[in-house]
């Protein structure tokens, strides 16, 4: 069975029931806007396609969305009766927009008389359907009714697509939903013309359905290569193991069992592990990540992601909001669970991981990969992935080296900005006190100016922690746990350094100039990893703080002018950003904060050339992933670069046996 974005909806004994039917097994592939595969059926407004069957009763916009992975069922839209008939008959409809196969058959369902009655059930999609906090999440189903003109009792079956929260009006903070109603099909077009008349809220929609393609008849001499384990290098190496490819995923730093152990003792004073520490190690810079999943991108490759995150929860209890809840939050105590489920589903489909295992070098022959130099000795192989993050600048010096083609880019750098919670939580949330039912309140802020200044990485209830894979530089960062429950509320707070600031044209000069301010920090804090911190009001004043009030930094702290610790036109940014952050909190948001810094990570500083379809780099064999290669900036994106590499590879060459 396939979870359900709320868990509860799809059922593996309908799938029976219709296999017991015979319609299972078919294969079928079908498109919404040509189910009569002519032209004249298919006609677009905006970004949708209209389904404008001439046997319809009426056009249905129909939007795509996907929620499920693999064997995502798919199925017909807008109530044609002509298609309807196609897909009962278990007939292939072939695409208008690129035709497209699917085996799973249509989902077809029946809550109450499953022995005889088989419908075909139509979904439908209402959008702001809403609920106050105050209020359980219980009677959704009666609201959705209400929606849709129907009453509840004819809602077969739901799902909780989106969950966002409406802020605005702090006396009734609002959740906001968007669902999916499964309604008969003969009645569809009744229920969207009704609840149509009324609002706009209603329309009938389509899943995109995930994919990955049929293997590719390049031939592969050795199996494939992953280096770096983190989301990009973990998700690449799933879905090429799922298909049959066994990789071998080479990781520099500790399975995550140990580093745990290690950042444990860095966090309380210890000494710092080049290869195992909060950047490097099993499942990379997100395994001790605040664990926010947010990401700009949506459809199916982006569920199927925020799926396997949900999937693999060891044995914390699943947390499966994460496929709709607007803000999805793991926390920092959940990931490496997760991190070794995913490593441990590789294995079991024939992967490999190799802990303590560095890339030194690249072997490379006539512009084409033929291995790699490791830690541990030399791996042939015609095709790695190179996913290993932005932190890995020994990776980039080498690459340089080797004439691997690589370009500046600019990248966010700045400080991190805490708060107690409870402040925030009151300017978020108003006089009333939501904690309850919200938890601690989150935020994001960014203002306008030569250079705009935004918050990044927001941690509710969470920690700064030193962001460090190099002995002698320094940097910070933050994270919370899932119960986001400390006294504190920390956010990066960055500007994007533009390339003309990097002071040279060379591809590693923004390497650098991340490394200067990390250097100096470092110095300032005594050789100990001690944070450097100011008060935000004495930033703006250019003086150190006589005294900084308590924060959530573990290992000491030292005051500094942080002005000295940032390019100088970072520092003229936050200088006019800072009151602008202050007046959109009405004054709340300098009095009580501190800054640290540098928070030099936030991107990378190069980016790794690379084809956009093949999204191979001009060295032949070669695939760079993820945040260090500059095609991603966070867990989910990362990961789905991983993924999309992985289809790259998959439709081009042919598994090894
Ligand atoms: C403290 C912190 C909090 C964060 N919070 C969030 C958040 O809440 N939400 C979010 O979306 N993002 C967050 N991020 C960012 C997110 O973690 C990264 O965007 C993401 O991990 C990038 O994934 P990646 O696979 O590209 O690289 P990475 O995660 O950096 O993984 C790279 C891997 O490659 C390995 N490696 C490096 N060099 C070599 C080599 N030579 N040989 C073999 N292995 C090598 C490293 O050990 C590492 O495991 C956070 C980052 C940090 C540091």
């Amino acid at each position: 069975m396939r979870m359900g974005r709320n868990g509860t909806f799809w059922d593996a004994s309908r799938k029976v029931s219709v296999a017991a039917r015979g319609l299972a097994a078919r294969p079928m592939s079908q498109n919404v806007t040509n189910c009569h595969a002519t032209k004249r059926c298919q006609r677009r407004v905006g970004a949708f396609p209209i389904v404008a069957c001439p046997k319809m009763s009426r056009n249905v916009p129909v939007r795509k969305r996907s929620f499920f992975g693999v064997g995502r069922v798919d199925r017909p839209s807008g109530g044609c009766p002509q298609m309807s008939a196609n897909v009962r008959a278990g007939k292939k409809v072939e695409s208008g927009m690129g035709s497209s196969r699917f085996s799973s058959p249509p989902r077809f369902a029946s809550a109450s008389s499953r022995a005889s009655l088989q419908l075909l059930l139509m979904p439908l999609r209402v959008s702001n359907v809403r609920l106050s906090v105050d209020a359980p999440e219980s009677g959704l189903k009666e609201r959705v009714a209400r929606s849709l003109h129907v009453s509840a009792g004819e809602i077969r079956e739901w799902k909780i697509l989106r969950k966002s929260l409406d802020l605005r009006d702090k006396r009734d903070i609002q959740f906001v939903y968007t669902v999916e109603v499964l309604v008969p099909e003969e009645d569809q077009g009744r229920i969207l013309d009704r609840a149509r008349r009324q609002s706009n809220q209603v329309e009938a929609f389509v899943d995109e359905p995930f994919q990955l393609p049929d293997s590719g008849g390049e031939p592969m001499r050795h199996r494939p290569v992953v280096i770096g384990s983190g989301p990009g290098g973990l998700l690449a190496a799933y879905f090429l193991a799922e298909r049959g490819y066994r990789p071998i995923v080479l990781e520099r730093g500790t399975p995550v069992h140990e580093r745990i152990r290690d950042v444990q003792a860095f966090d309380s004073g210890g000494c710092f592990e080049p290869e195992s520490n909060y950047l490097f190690g099993e499942g990379g810079a997100g395994t001790f990540s605040d664990g926010k999943l947010t990401c700009r991108g949506t459809g199916p490759d982006v569920l199927r992601v925020l799926e396997l995150f949900a999937e693999c929860k060891g044995q914390q209890p699943g947390k499966p909001s994460i496929l709709y809840y607007h803000r999805p939050h793991l926390g920092s105590n959940r990931l490496p669970a997760v991190v070794k489920a995913i490593r441990r589903k590789i294995e079991s489909l024939g992967g490999e991981v190799r802990f303590k295992t560095r890339v030194e070098d690249l072997l490379i022959r006539n512009g084409r990969l033929v291995g790699l130099a490791t830690s541990s000795g030399e791996i042939p192989t015609d095709v790695a992935i190179l996913a290993t993050g932005h932190s890995a600048r020994d990776v980039y010096t080498m690459l340089v080296n080797r004439g691997v083609p690589v370009v500046q880019k600019p990248f966010q750098i700045g400080v991190r900005v805490e708060h107690p919670q409870e402040l925030v939580n009151r300017v978020q949330f108003g006089s009333r006190h939501y904690e309850d039912q919200l938890g601690n309140a989150d935020y994001s802020l960014v203002v306008k100016g030569f250079a705009d200044v935004f918050t990044f990485c927001m941690c509710a209830g969470g920690h700064i922690i030193p962001s460090v894979s190099q002995e002698g530089y320094f940097g910070t960062n933050g994270m919370s746990l899932s119960k986001r429950d400390s006294p504190y509320a920390n956010s990066g707070l960055v500007v994007t350094l533009p390339t003309s600031e990097f002071g040279a044209n060379d591809p590693l000069a923004g390497v650098r100039v991340q490394e200067l301010y990390e250097k100096l920090a470092f110095e300032l804090g005594r050789g100990e990893y001690a944070c450097p911190v100011q008060r935000a009001t004495d930033y703006l004043q250019g003086t150190r703080s006589s005294s900084v009030p308590a924060f959530s930094y573990p290992r000491g702290a030292v005051t500094a002018n942080l002005t000295e610790l940032m390019p100088p036109y970072i520092a003229k940014a936050l200088q006019a950003g800072l009151p602008q952050m202050d007046r959109a909190w009405r004054g709340k948001f300098l009095r009580d904060a501190v800054l640290v810094g540098p928070e030099s990570r936030g991107s990378s500083p190069i980016r790794i050339v690379r084809d956009d379809s093949s999204r191979e780099s001009p060295i032949h064999g070669l695939y760079p992933v993820g945040e260090g290669a500059g095609y991603a900036g966070g867990i989910v994106s990362a990961a789905v670069d991983g993924l999309r590499t992985a289809r790259a590879i998959i439709g081009r060459f042919a598994a090894i046996g």
